[in-house]
């Protein structure tokens, strides 16, 4: 038998993400696997699988779900890699990337977010999950090189340690632009080359940091 939260993550998947032309089975999967509403406070369950973005604590959202398919599939994860997430936020996402790659190195600057998320994580049992309590622009030099970036926050430029970070044939996911209006990146590294797509408008919060943006 279905619970209630399983039924509303079955039909978000459904209506929200395969609709809009998320098809990569494996991030399907791991959106109807993982409990939206683990990670948020329970005065939000009742939108916790709403086609929208969340308040979490100190202003910060946990990203709407469609959002987290589409750069999950955008980084092509086959199992196996190392991906470093920047801004874990809620560790909704973090807990995505888990299920579909090897280890995940994920970076959030504000504390009360970073050990709420480490104890979500914790009990979900991810042991293939780092998380570091940091300014993800400056990246995490000691773990690098890494396969795939993902960054979950706006800045006006992609931080250049994180390009530095980035394995050669990588790929790297970020919001560039400015707090109102930005554009979904791609960016891979090809000869040594940031070869860059884009995926169009979205609305992230802003990448404070050293290589980002001032508060
Ligand atoms: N994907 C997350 C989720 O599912 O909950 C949502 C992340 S939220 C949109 C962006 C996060 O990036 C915020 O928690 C914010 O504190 C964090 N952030 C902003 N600048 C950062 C930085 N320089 N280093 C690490 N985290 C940062």
């Amino acid at each position: 038998m279905m619970d209630n939260f399983e039924k509303l993550r079955h039909q978000m998947v459904e209506t929200q993400i395969v609709t809009r032309g998320i098809s990569d089975k494996k991030v399907i999967d791991a959106m109807l696997k993982i409990p939206r509403e683990k990670f948020i406070e329970k005065k939000f369950y009742p939108q916790a699988y709403n086609d929208h973005p969340l308040p979490i604590d100190e202003g910060q959202t946990i990203s709407q779900p469609y959002i987290v398919a589409l750069m999950t599939e955008l980084l092509q994860l086959t199992g196996d890699e190392k991906v470093l997430e920047i801004g874990t936020g809620s560790g909704y996402q973090t807990a995505i990337l888990a299920e579909l790659s090897g280890e995940v190195y994920s970076v959030e600057r504000i504390p009360t977010l970073f050990n709420k998320a480490k104890n979500i994580i914790a009990d979900l049992g991810y042991k293939n999950v780092f998380l570091f309590n940091l300014d993800g622009t400056e990246g995490l030099k000691e773990h690098s090189p890494f396969d795939r970036i993902t960054v979950t926050a706006a800045s006006d430029k992609i931080p250049q340690p994180l390009a530095d970070q980035l394995k050669e044939t990588g790929r790297l996911i970020i919001p560039i632009g400015d707090r109102f209006s930005q554009d979904l990146i791609v960016a891979d590294k090809i000869k040594g080359e940031i070869k860059i797509k884009n995926y169009g408008g979205v609305t992230f919060v802003p990448l404070i940091g050293k290589f980002g943006v001032t508060e």
